[in-house]
Parts: C-alpha cells; structure tokens; sequence
C-alpha cells in the first residue's frame, strides 16, 4: 500500500529553531529487520517506543520519522500537558462527572510518563516541568466560563484557586487580564527540548531512530514490510504513531478532521525589554475561551522571549501555503500587541503552524486496525498528554498488558464519520470562524 500523502509542516518550528543544531540525521539506507517498527516521533511514537523498550527489553525496536525529531507537531505546540478535560461537562454530576474523572486519570497517567521519561533521560527542567496550568481570562465571557469550569471542578474534587487582576499582573506583567483559574495537575514543556531529548535518551538505550526517511509504501508479506525512500525495516509488528496521517496509510478514510493551529515567537528580548515587561521569567497561560489566545514567557534555551498561538483552519489536505501562514499570523501581532504595549516595536522571529487531529465524538484510535498494525493516533489536540498515554497504550495492546486505560481505550468508539468533503469543509469552517468571533478580546 502507498502511503498517499507525507508531512508537510508549514514555517519552522519555533522552539527546535532556538536550540542548538541537532546531529546530523542518521537516515535509513539499508533493508533491516526488527522485532517492532514505530512510524512517527512524535509523543504517541517516542512513547511507544519507550514503553516497549520497557516490557520487552531486548527487542529490536526501529523508530522511523519523515521529519528531524522537534520539526514536526510535537515540536511545534505551545507545551501545556494538560490533565482535565478542555470541556467539562454539563451538571449531570452522575455520569458525566465520571467520564471526566476517568479522562483526567488517563491525561495524569499520559503526564506521568512524560515525567518518567524526562527523569529516565536526564531531561533538563526547561524540558519538563510540573508547573500546574492557568486558564487566563480578559473578558466578562471569559471569567464567566472560569467560574463556571471551578464549579464542574469542584464536583469533580478538583484543587483549583482563583487569582485576581493583581495576581495576573504580577506573573504575566501586562494588565490584559482581569483573571485566571489556577489547576495544579498540569505539566509545561519546551516541546522541542523533550521530544529532542526523549529521542536521544532511546537512542542510547539501544533504540533505532531514523529521521528523514519518511514510510512512503507499507505492506505485508508475512510480515510487515516499510519502504523508505533509500531503505525497508521487515518487522511482524508496527506501531503507527503518525496522528492525522493514519488517513495517509489508508486508514479512517472520512472520519478524521484535520485542523492547522499557528503560533509565532518574538526575538530573544533584551535586558532593558525584560525590565519594562516585568513579571515572572516563566509563566504560560490557555485562554478561558479555547478559541482565544495561549500566551507563554520562557527564559531558558534561546534567550527571554514570548510565544502566542491562536486561529484554527479545517484543512483536509493536512498542508496550508506560506501566504496563508503569514496572513494568519497577523492575528498574532494583535494578540501581542494587545497584550504587550510596552514591548511595542518587538518582532516576532519564528512563525509556524502544525496540524492536529480531532474526531467529531473526541475519540483516539488505539487498536488494531489489522493483524500486526497497531495504531495510536488522533489525540484531539491535546497530544502532549494523550499521545504519550496512546503511544504507551499501543505498546501494551500489542504486548497484552491490560490496564482499565487500555480498557477504556479498545471500548471507544470509532471516530464519528464526517459529512461528505464540501459540507464538512463549509461547516466547519463556519463553526471555527463564529466561534473565534465570539471569543472577541480573549484571542
Ligand atoms: C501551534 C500548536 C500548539 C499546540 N499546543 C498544544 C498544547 O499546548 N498541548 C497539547 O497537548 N497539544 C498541543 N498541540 C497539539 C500537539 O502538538 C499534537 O496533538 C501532538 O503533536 C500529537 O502527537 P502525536 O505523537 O500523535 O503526533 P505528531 O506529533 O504529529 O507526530 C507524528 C509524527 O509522524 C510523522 N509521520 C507522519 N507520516 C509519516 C510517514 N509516512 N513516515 C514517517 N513518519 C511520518 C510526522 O513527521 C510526525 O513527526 C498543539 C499543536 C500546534 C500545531
């Protein structure tokens, strides 16, 4: 079978640009064998790959991605490892509170790993850090929504903490916001830094990682067999961990929603900017509104400098045109602009978009979708967490390890069909334009 369609990540990616180079890529250019084949390198592979190594230690596992570790969409999102729900749900305090209980144990286990990994792999703390998260509200709306999630989190038995306009000031240095909702449970990487650092870690455990060398065919002939561009791994078992492009390798034709976010990051600021901005060296805040603007501060790797991500485009091709990308990069200088007056005259350096994955009943694919082919994808936006959980999840699967996560994992149900092409593309363009409208100051 031909895989139909290979990466295309539109700009570069931000926080891998403002590390130090990478080693030269190792490329696969031979026929070899494995016991385990992972196609993509991103948290749902690199986990895979990582818990494998853990429950067969001795196999031979070989990690295949089209792209340099920290190019693609796990080193391009804003970082957040977010543990609850985006959306809880409704006042059913029966059911529904414990479908989100059950979601929050398995974003908490995801998170977990992560940790295990940046500790097993010596991660530096800029990788990987537990920092809890703060939902930032600009607008009536959107302390309205804070208040209304504090409520479903207290049903839940959620800790959380409310901090006022002082508060937010005092972290963030700008007077945008007039407050925050505060959650302990979750974790806030430099993408780039952990994905880098995760590969590195595999590598010295014995792990095969080759980049640039994207699976353009993937057959079986007894076993399964991965074409590259100048190589082929024969393995009986495969891990797709490849997200949106689970549809490439012939898979989940027609149920798969292909959503572009973008982000753009200012130059390193210097001294005197830092000093206007005021606030803490490091701090991340979602937006009350998940259509509005993420806002992150890091100083670390690259200097002091700022991060924001807003827009959302439904694109079926899963690519977008570099005129597209700066056109919509304009709603960053805005946010920027809004939000950071006394950094007026500041540029942004880095701009770029990436792809997620939704389905329209939020459900992941974690199963076999053929005898041998393992997949753990579509991760709902939320991969950092939910793709590491699936990339372990696919390893056990495969292994027969049970667990009530993979239990509620194999009991999902298949991602919901979408209307035909042009009536999705219409709708959900529409759906995304008036919810960003409605957003208003929060984005
Ligand atoms: C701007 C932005 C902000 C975001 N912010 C957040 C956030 O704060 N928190 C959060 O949880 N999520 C966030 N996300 C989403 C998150 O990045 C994704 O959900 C996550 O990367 C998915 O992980 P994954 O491992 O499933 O897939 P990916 O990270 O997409 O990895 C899949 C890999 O498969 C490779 N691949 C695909 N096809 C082939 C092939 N034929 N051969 C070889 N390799 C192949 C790709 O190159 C890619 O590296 C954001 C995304 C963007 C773009």
């Amino acid at each position: 079978m031909r895989v139909t369609r290979l990466p295309r990540d539109p700009g570069p990616a931000g926080w891998n640009r403002i590390l130090p180079p990478p080693d030269p890529p190792d490329l696969l250019r031979d026929a070899i064998t494995a016991d385990w084949l992972i196609v993509g390198a991103g948290f749902a592979g690199l986990a895979a790959a990582h818990r494998l190594a853990q429950l067969a230690p001795g196999d031979r596992i070989v990690v295949l991605d089209a792209v340099r570790v920290g190019d693609g969409p796990a080193g391009r999102n804003s970082g957040f490892m977010i543990d609850l729900p985006h959306d809880l749900t409704s006042d059913d305090y029966g059911g529904a509170v414990s479908a989100d209980v059950a979601q929050t144990a398995d974003n908490r286990r995801g998170i977990a790993l992560a940790g295990e990994m940046a500790e097993t792999y010596g991660l530096d703390p800029e990788a990987f850090a537990m920092t809890g998260k703060i939902n930032a509200a600009a607008t009536a709306r959107g302390d309205a929504h804070n208040r209304s999630y504090a409520r479903h989190l207290t049903a839940m038995g959620e800790a959380h903490s409310h901090l006022d306009a002082a508060q937010m000031l005092d972290l963030t240095g700008t007077r945008y916001y007039r407050g925050g909702l505060f959650t302990p449970g979750s974790a806030t990487i430099q993408p780039a830094l952990f994905v880098r650092g995760v590969a590195r870690g595999l590598r010295s455990n014995r792990i095969a990682l080759h980049e640039l060398s994207p699976v353009i065919a993937l057959e079986r002939k007894g076993v399964w067999v991965a074409t590259t561009p100048r190589g082929r791994v024969s393995a009986p078992r495969v891990v797709l961990a490849v997200n949106g492009h689970l549809n490439s390798f012939g898979h989940m034709a027609g149920r798969l929603m292909h959503v572009m976010t973008y982000a753009s990051m200012t130059r390193a600021l210097d001294p005197s900017e830092t000093a206007r901005l005021g606030g803490a060296a490091r701090w991340g805040v979602t937006p009350a509104d998940p259509m509005g603007t993420t806002v992150r501060r890091v100083s670390g790797h690259g200097g002091d400098r700022i991060v924001v991500r807003n827009r959302f485009t439904f694109d079926p091709s899963m690519e977008v045109s570099d005129r597209r990308l700066s056109r919509i990069c304009r709603a960053h200088d805005a946010a920027f602009a809004a939000r950071f007056p006394m950094l007026d005259g500041v540029q942004m350096q880095h701009r770029w978009g990436g792809r997620l994955c939704l389905s329209r009943n939020n459900v992941q694919v974690v199963r076999e979708i053929e005898p041998g082919l393992f997949a753990a994808c579509c991760q709902n936006g939320l991969g950092t967490a939910k793709g590491t959980l699936a990339g372990a999840l696919a390893a056990e699967l495969a292994l027969g390890i049970d667990s009530p996560a993979l239990t509620r994992a194999r009991q999902a149900d298949m991602p919901r069909r979408l209307p035909p092409a042009p009536v999705a593309r219409i709708g959900a363009t529409a759906h995304i334009r008036l919810a960003e409208r409605r957003a208003g100051d929060e984005l």
